[in-house]
């Protein structure tokens, strides 16, 4: 044990994912992908399966000083249906594990667990199991999901090509700024606790924080369109990690056009008046839940008349190219700073 101790913070999430994974031999022929999508897919048969786990601890991903429990357990079971989109599949089920702390009521579980069978009957999926367990540090909630789709339909992280067109669902950067705005007014109460928070024009912000939704209708409007995306990825970590993924897995660079990265409005000027640059938010900022997609040219006719679908970019053949064509016309270097729980 002469090893130097090594810690986690130098390789990151994303690199202590790689390292475990380098370690991971796949045996089995069911086994069609393994770590490294947003889903495994299982061969079944004539489909797939696909499964994903996503885990929400207290204190890291949520505050339940602003963060109520019913809107927690919706939330967790949308992220983890948004990792099924993201594969152009269909979420069925899902198993719901939690860890509780003594300071939890059985009333707290209630309202956890009315907010998780609202999000089952939201998205149209059985709970069909889980494990539960105590805690000495507060909640954590880990939720598996399964899902299915047709092979031919499955979308990885690795397929886009050269020229194909880089799309994205709805607007990002407002879950940050819903985010900002919450820990905002948690400042002012815990300085005045006679302070009501003041969220009553930031309805959409602080919901999109609160309450997201996996965007299943876009894998519906794809196969009605007949369109097959390329490859695919969920905005769980913001844009620019999100667009820097699909890059590496399809050894393809990305050229992208700020002004066609959607930014609502109010998601603008609330940046703004929090000092902060609306791309950034967009880029950076996560847990949008919007779906990041290409599709090849020919595809383009089919989709750009949605309403909800952005065209933002394109790749090209330069690997390790990751560029953003700014509004003034810049050429500035993509870079991930997104979510990286063990880096600071
Ligand atoms: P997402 O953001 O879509 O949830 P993650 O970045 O969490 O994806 O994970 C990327 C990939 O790494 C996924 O295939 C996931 O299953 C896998 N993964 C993450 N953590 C672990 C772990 N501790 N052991 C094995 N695989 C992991
Ligand atoms: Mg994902």
């Amino acid at each position: 044990m002469s090893e130097n101790r090594a810690e986690i913070s130098q390789l990151g999430e994303f690199g202590l994912i790689d390292r475990i994974s380098g370690n991971v031999a796949l045996t089995q022929a069911s086994t069609l992908k393994g770590i490294g999508d947003d889903a495994a897919v299982i061969d079944i048969g004539h489909e797939a399966l696909l499964v994903s786990t996503d885990m929400l601890v207290e204190g890291i991903h949520f505050d339940l000083a602003y963060m109520p429990l019913q809107h927690l357990g919706y939330k967790s079971v949308a992220v983890n249906v948004s990792d099924i989109a993201a594969m152009n599949g269909k979420a069925e089920q899902i198993t719901v594990s939690i860890a509780l702390s003594s300071r939890f009521s059985l009333q707290a579980v209630d309202a956890l667990y009315e907010g998780i069978r609202a999000a089952c009957a939201n998205y149209n999926i059985d709970l069909v199991g889980g494990d539960t367990t105590s805690s000495t540090s507060g909640l954590i909630i880990s939720i598996t999901v399964l899902g299915r789709a047709q092979k031919n339909r499955i979308t990885y992280r690795s397929g886009a090509k050269a020229n194909d067109i880089i799309c994205v669902t709805g607007d990002l950067g407002a879950a940050f700024i819903g985010l900002q705005i919450l820990e905002r007014e948690k400042e002012v109460f815990l300085t005045d606790p006679n302070m009501q928070p003041d969220l009553e024009n930031f309805e959409y912000l602080v919901g999109r924080q609160l309450r997201p939704e996996a965007r299943t209708n876009i894998v519906y409007d794809l196969a009605e369109l007949g369109v097959q995306p390329t490859s695919m990825i969920d905005v769980s970590d913001g844009l620019a990690s999100e667009l820097l993924h699909l890059a590496k897995n399809s050894k393809v660079g990305v050229r992208l056009f700020e002004d066609k990265v959607p930014v609502d409005q109010l998601t603008y000027n609330t940046a703004v008046e929090f000092n902060i640059d609306p791309i950034t938010c967009a880029l950076n900022g996560g847990e949008d839940y919007e779906l990041l997609f290409t599709i090849s040219q020919e595809d383009h006719e089919k989709l750009k008349n949605h309403p909800d679908i952005h065209l933002i970019g394109y790749m090209h053949d330069k690997i390790d190219q990751n560029i953003m064509i700014t509004k003034q016309g810049n050429v500035v270097p993509i870079t991930a700073q997104g979510w990286n729980h063990f880096r600071s």
